[in-house]
């Protein structure tokens, strides 16, 4: 599932692409990409026809482009799906979706998703933030983001530090990936509880989450299964630098000890058992 740096990296893909553009037509060769269209295809074709995209925006993990008629594009790319900006005569890619072609004749966007969990859908009032996504907190690179009220926010919490950290309505953006970076990096266990947090801690912690994010960012995002690419169809680069994440068994970068993968809703963490020692409550 793309993260915030792999979601900014497709947003200024976009940006350089497809803003102050005009829609010319759209096909949607597979409805299920549109099904959280609820009006059907044909309506989410005729509400992006003929309009021009004045934005391109992300909150946390969430993109939407603003158009004109003041509606939003919008979706999710799920798993697998992708959003290129390519030549208008690129070969028609196997798993292509919905299609927008431009007035100018110019490049078009294609959403080309392999397994189907994402999907796109036009939205009522799209700037600033649509409805749909207002429940969706700053992300920590948002210029206002509120330190202290994430602060407060994470040691009210009766959770886990991880569960706190993937929680999108205190802080979006963040998914398995750079929150196992970011803990590593703050020396804390995923399951270390957020109310004995201090304050000082809780803001390095969010110091190493906007580090991370920043460093993830310019590295392009994070392609580990080789279905994240940018809109210009480029993989990320950070996985070279993970010091956790898919890490398990290697050693840690700061002390040596074996990365450990432990089980976590349903999936799992990568944390070093010296610098990362479990809380005494949940030691096993
Ligand atoms: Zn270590």
């Amino acid at each position: 599932m793309p993260e915030l740096p792999e979601v900014e990296t497709v947003r200024r893909g976009l940006d350089r692409g497809v803003a102050g553009r005009t829609v010319r037509d759209v096909t949607v060769t597979h409805p299920r990409a549109v099904r959280r269209h609820e009006a059907g295809p044909a309506d989410f074709a005729a509400r992006l026809a003929g309009r021009t995209v004045t934005a391109v925006r992300r909150r946390g993990k969430y993109l939407w482009l603003p158009l004109d008629s003041g509606e939003a594009l919008t979706g999710h790319l799920g798993m697998s799906g992708q959003l290129l900006v390519v030549p208008a005569d690129a070969p028609v890619q196997k798993h292509l979706h919905v299609r927008l072609r431009f007035a100018d004749g110019g490049r078009e966007l294609r959403f080309v998703d392999q397994r189907t969990f994402g999907g796109l859908l036009v939205v009522p009032d799209g700037d600033p933030v649509p409805p749909l996504l207002a429940h969706i907190a700053r992300d920590p690179i948002d210029p206002d983001f509120d330190d202290e009220a994430f602060v407060a926010g994470l040691r009210r919490r009766h959770t886990g530090v991880k569960r706190a950290l993937l929680d999108q309505t205190l802080v979006s953006g963040i998914g398995n990936i750079y929150a196992d970076e970011t803990l590593w990096r703050a020396g804390l266990h995923g399951e270390r509880p957020t109310d004995v947090l201090t304050r000082p801690a809780a803001r390095r912690l969010l110091g190493h989450a906007r580090d991370v994010l920043a460093e993830a960012i310019t590295a392009g995002g994070t392609s580990f299964d080789a279905l994240y690419v940018s809109a210009e169809g480029v993989s990320g680069l950070f996985e070279h630098s993970l010091d956790a994440y898919g890490q398990e068994g290697l050693p840690c970068r700061r002390c040596g000890t074996p990365i450990r993968r432990e089980s976590f809703m349903n999936r799992s963490s990568a944390s070093c058992p010296r610098c990362q020692p479990r809380p005494r409550a949940a030691r096993r």
